[in-house]
């Protein structure tokens, strides 16, 4: 699978927000953005001005690297958002963040969705006492996500569970950290995804 191996805080810079794809380093002083926010590149600190296409992509680049998809998989999201009752930008993130490795970071078992992945990927986790290595997995309401036994004593997870105070487990999820147990006990709620997302641009963008 293609995969971006430059620095991530440019992604960061090029959006011009925090992205929180570097754990703990984006909570801490050493974070690009506010050490050096503006774009990457010998232009950066130059005048920008988007067109109403340049806007539209950057903010569809930008979800992209939030939840770490690729275009074609980008396609496919909103195509099946558009299928769906309501407005397609709000079903796009919804259909993003019910992403078992999405899901895995807001539970608060992994420090960013670019740990989550990995671990995912590594099986350190049940669903529904399945074990699940597919990212791309969409949890549903009422399903259990937990940890195999060898994961309940890998640092990293255990380490992010101590460190959970620092972010909010949205409502629509529960996390019961003594029994390392995670579930889903609704669909996304829009006003819980703080991040500086405008979906109808991205809508605009795929109906062109
Ligand atoms: Fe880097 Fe995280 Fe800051 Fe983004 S939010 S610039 S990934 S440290």
């Amino acid at each position: 699978m293609a995969r971006y191996r430059g620095s991530v805080c440019r992604l960061c810079r090029r959006e011009a927000t925090k992205l929180f794809l570097k754990g703990d380093r984006c909570y801490s002083e050493k974070c690009a953005i506010e050490r050096r926010n503006y774009p990457p590149g010998q232009h950066g600190q130059g005048r920008t001005r988007f067109s109403d296409y340049g806007l539209q992509l950057r903010e569809k680049q930008k979800v992209k690297r939030i939840y770490g998809v690729l275009e074609r998989k980008m396609v496919r999201t909103m195509k099946q958002a558009a299928r769906m009752k309501g407005l397609s930008g709000e079903n796009l993130l919804s259909l993003l963040e019910r992403r078992l490795d999405s899901v895995v970071f807001r539970l608060g078992f992994a420090t960013s969705r670019v740990e989550a992945r990995q671990l995912v990927r590594h099986g350190h986790f049940l669903v529904n006492g399945r074990r699940a290595t597919i990212p791309s997995m969409l949890v549903k309401p009422g399903w259990r996500i937990t940890l195999t036994d060898k994961a309940k004593k890998v640092e990293r997870i255990t380490a992010s569970l101590d460190a959970l105070e620092r972010r909010s487990v949205p409502s629509w999820l529960e996390i019961d950290k003594e029994n390392f147990e995670g579930t889903v006990t609704g669909m996304p709620v829009r006003d819980e995804i703080t991040l500086p997302i405008q979906e109808q641009l991205i809508v605009e963008l795929y109906s062109r």
